[in-house]
């Protein structure tokens, strides 16, 4: 009993425990951080490819941990599905980017989208009713408004997916199909979704000038929004080269942090509002 094994199994049960336990804390802190309003958002810019006009801005949610800082989405939105509490902070993030933008538009008379990651498991006849609710909130134009979605509404419920987007869309939302190109080979579903605009994974655009392969995928995805009247964004620009590529294959326009990082609110306004060119 004093075996080594023994002490193994003992020390991989703890490691187990500790998992299961900071699983849980993750999950208790979150419920604090909904209770305590811990979130922030952070705006990234949406750019022209030709001459850097602002076109959008999308919203990405940040939690302002009180020990840990900032913690990115990507490490909390995933538990964030699993234990429904996406829902009260899908609400929290699309009321807060509509006011905030509303507030801009007010001062600055925009020419410009905000864009709002949607989690598949917010989408249900009650975001229906909160998307119009949160509009007349914030007193925001719906023709400004994007909804960002992935193909993950392809997974389940597709029919039930479907008609919940055609009741936003019929309130003037559009939708934005995030991470385009690595999702499901069938496209059929492009001309059935009431979706405006294709979103180029960062994934092709990262290699873009040293794989061919990538080059060849992003020109394809280029041509099919072309020839469904798409508008196009290509994500994940980091630098001249990428930009000089899809300046060259006629993509209209970018966002990544060769344009900018997404900031603070206050940042963006002060560094892409009032800073405009005259
Ligand atoms: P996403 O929607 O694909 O957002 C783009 C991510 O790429 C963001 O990461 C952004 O900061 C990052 N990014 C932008 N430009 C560049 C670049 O040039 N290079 C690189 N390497 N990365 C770039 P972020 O902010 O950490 O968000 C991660 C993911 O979390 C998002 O991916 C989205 O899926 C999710 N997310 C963020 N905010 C929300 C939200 O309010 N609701 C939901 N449901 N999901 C959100
Ligand atoms: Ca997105
Ligand atoms: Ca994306
Ligand atoms: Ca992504």
């Amino acid at each position: 009993a004093k075996s080594r094994g023994g002490n193994c199994y003992q020390f991989y049960t703890e490691e187990m425990n500790q998992k299961v336990n900071s699983r849980l804390t993750l999950e208790n802190e979150l419920r604090r951080a909904v209770k305590n309003q811990e979130f922030e958002l952070y705006y990234q810019p949406q750019v022209s490819t030709f001459d850097n006009r602002l076109l959008g801005a999308e919203a990405l949610i940040r939690w302002i941990h009180p020990s840990a800082g900032i913690v990115s989405p990507a490490d909390f939105i995933p538990i964030a599905e699993e234990t429904g509490l996406i829902r009260e902070i899908g609400d929290w993030a699309l009321l807060e980017a509509c006011k905030k933008f509303s507030e801009w538009n007010n001062t600055f008379a925009l020419d410009m989208t905000i864009s709002v990651n949607v989690s598949v498991r917010q989408l249900d006849d009650a975001f229906v009713l909160r998307t119009q609710e949160i509009l007349n909130i914030s007193q925001l134009d719906a023709k400004y408004l994007e909804l960002e979605i992935t193909e993950s509404l392809l997974l389940d419920n597709v029919q039930e997916n479907l008609r919940i987007l055609d009741n936003i869309n019929k309130l003037g939302v559009r939708f934005a199909m995030d991470d385009f190109g690595t999702g499901y080979s069938s496209l059929s579903y492009l001309k059935q979704f009431p979706i405006s605009k294709l979103k180029i994974d960062r994934a092709f655009i990262n290699e873009i000038n040293n794989d061919p392969e990538d080059e060849a995928i992003v020109r394809a995805i280029i041509a099919l929004a072309k020839t469904l009247r798409l508008e196009l964004v290509a994500e994940g620009v980091e630098n001249h080269q990428q930009l000089a590529l899809l300046q060259a294959l006629a993509c209209d326009s970018y966002q990544g942090y060769y344009f900018s990082k997404p900031v603070p609110a206050d940042v963006f306004r002060q560094r892409y509002l009032e800073q405009k060119p005259p």
